[in-house]
């Protein structure tokens, strides 16, 4: 059953892994989230057994009644995470711990049974070991973790699932945005909005971005990258794209960013980065920000440079901000310099170039 570390995940190894040759192949340039690697890790959840089945085995394909909860009433949350290659062959995990308690956090909201931290630490660490071909070694690349968890019990009913199975899946990743990171152009989302006080802004569920598709199809119409996000109140407050907070650079070198007031997604890389700002001595300031005093700065030049930040893309900057009341540039339309900085402190810690001296590498082997 178990392997070393004493994991709850018993291993079954694939007959039919992707051959050396053809695996390499889609390692060289992968399109995010479409390339997946052999394995999966499984758990599920009954009321009788609790947490069982904890394994981890060839990737397939699952079997659910129509009638599955899931199906219905989108009790379902999620995680992103990356393994990354370290110089000398090792891999490491970045902030697993914050992934696993955030995972908590998001099942309580969903009314779900809260996955053990520990089994959702096992299963990413254990897959990745298993999978380590498939981390990819050219610069900027990674190994993409994608653990989620879904209602399983087989009912067209109104309450929460007593039933649960978690998995996860891995997919090598090139960067995010093709073609390297010149600056996005941002949708300023008047019409939809995508979380409102007491909902589920928060934790991170499929159905918030199942809520924010629209918004991404008419930012897409208007020829931009992403949307972003208005607070549902006053419709005012800047607070985050779908799946990417945001940050402000002011003339006199401070950032701000959006507080966590129940509405915005409390992002790792976000957190990271505001630790990372202020060891370089710069000021961080957690506060709302404007719409309206966003283009006045920008304008001005008060506010130099603003990126979007998530596990995914890392830190991409924000060049254009256009809407049906907005539009402008932002500094040069490119990547500033604050930017610029704050992105290779992260990934040189991500990629163990720098030390870690914050404990956020979870070293795999
Ligand atoms: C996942 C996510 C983020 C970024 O979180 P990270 O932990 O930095 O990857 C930001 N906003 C939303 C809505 C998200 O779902």
């Amino acid at each position: 059953m178990s392997n070393d570390g004493g994991s709850k995940f018993s291993i079954e190894r694939s007959l039919t892994p992707v051959a050396a040759g053809e695996r390499a192949q889609l390692l060289k340039n992968p399109i995010f989230g479409r390339v997946f690697t052999d394995h999966m890790a499984t758990a599920r959840y009954s009321a009788e057994r609790g947490w069982h089945d904890a394994k981890i085995g060839p990737r397939g394909q699952f079997s659910l009644d129509p009638a599955t909860l899931v199906f219905h009433y989108a009790q379902e949350i999620f995680e992103g995470m990356k393994a990354y290659r370290l110089p000398g062959g090792g891999a490491a995990l970045f902030r697993p711990h914050a992934n696993a308690s955030r995972f908590r956090n998001s099942a309580n909201r969903l009314a779900m049974t809260p996955l053990p931290e520990e089994l959702f630490l096992d299963s990413v660490r254990e897959l990745v070991r298993l999978d380590r071909e498939w981390i990819p070694t050219t610069e900027g690349a990674a190994l993409y973790l994608r653990p989620f968890m879904i209602a399983t019990e087989v009912l067209v009913g109104m309450k929460p699932s007593a039933d649960y199975l978690y998995c996860v899946v891995a997919s090598p990743v090139g960067s995010y945005f093709k073609g390297g990171a010149p600056g996005v152009t941002l949708w300023v989302s008047e019409h939809f909005t995508r979380a409102a006080p007491g909902g589920t802004g928060d934790a991170k569920c499929g159905g918030n971005y199942a809520a924010s598709l629209a918004a991404q199809a008419e930012a897409a119409r208007e020829d931009c990258d992403q949307a972003i996000f208005l607070d549902a109140v006053e419709r005012r407050w800047v607070e985050e794209l779908g799946g990417m907070n945001v940050f402000f650079v002011f003339q006199d070198g401070s950032l701000q960013t959006p507080p966590l007031t129940g509405t915005i997604l409390p992002g790792i890389t976000r957190e990271s980065l505001i630790l990372l700002a202020r060891d370089m001595g710069l000021t961080v300031r957690e506060e709302p920000y404007a719409i309206d005093q966003w283009q006045a700065d920008a304008a001005s030049g008060r506010l130099r440079e603003a990126f979007a930040c998530g596990t995914a893309a890392v830190v991409a900057p924000v060049g254009k901000v256009k809407g049906r009341n907005y539009n402008f540039t932002v500094g040069d339309g490119g990547a500033g310099p604050i930017t610029d900085r704050l992105k290779a402190a992260l990934l040189d810690i991500q990629q163990g170039r720098s030390p870690d001296t914050r404990g956020w590498m979870d070293r795999l082997f």
